[in-house]
């Protein structure tokens, strides 16, 4: 599946908000919003208003970017959402949380998502014990999670996890055993679970217009 190549600090910049696309470098003094607060390109620093429709939008964009999907993945993960019992935006987060490539970043094996599904898509990733190399595959409850016994030797994954707590990125239904470089899906996120600053229902409207 596609995926977007090029630079993504602008695309904090243009949202306004660290999207923590960039793993370390987002908690160091080198983190481009916090030394250019104004949005990317030549006319970043005018003044912009923002229609009903624009607020909408940049929702949007803000959480396909922090999830790494394109239009189409993402409207598929709508649409699907849509189909679920309860409330459809809750559902949308949950379910790109329950990425794999979401879920292996949460997990703390990779400090950004783009480096998380680098080792899925290599194949370093297992999922109940089978190799797993689909970033988008939907992990379900009671899924166990674990990194190739090969891959446990490497000095930059054994890093990550021990910095993990640091980052702050382990959420509560994830139960994350260090020790063997795996974690279980304990339950289903719940909303309140997903610590990302969005309002999922401005989605909703723009997609129902
Ligand atoms: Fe965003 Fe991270 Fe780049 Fe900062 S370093 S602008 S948080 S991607």
């Amino acid at each position: 599946m596609a995926r977007y190549r090029g630079a993504v600090c602008r695309f904090c910049r243009r949202e306004g908000v660290k999207l923590f696309l960039k793993g370390v470098r987002c908690l160091s003094s080198k983190c481009a919003i916090d030394r250019r607060t104004y949005p990317p390109g030549q006319h970043g620093q005018a003044r912009a208003k923002i229609s009903e429709y624009g607020t909408q939008l940049r929702e949007k964009q803000k959480v396909k970017r922090i999830f790494g999907v394109l239009e189409r993945q993402f409207r598929i993960a709508f649409e699907q959402a849509s189909r679920k019992k309860g409330i459809t935006g809750e559902s949308l987060l949950a379910s790109l949380e329950l990425r794999l490539d979401s879920v292996v970043y949460r997990m703390g094996i990779g400090t950004s998502r783009n480096e998380a599904r680098m080792l899925v898509t290599h194949g370093h990733i297992e999922v109940n014990g089978k190799k797993v190399n689909i970033p988008s595959y939907q992990c379900k409850l009671h899924d166990a999670i674990s990194l190739k016994t090969k891959t446990r030797s490497n000095e930059r994954i054994q890093i990550n996890l021990r910095d993990v707590e640091a980052r702050g990125t382990v959420p509560s239904w994830l139960d994350l055993d260090k020790t063997n470089f795996k974690a279980v899906v304990r339950e289903l996120p719940k909303r309140e679970e997903i610590n990302i600053l969005i309002s999922e229902n401005l989605i909703v409207e723009l997609y129902s217009r």
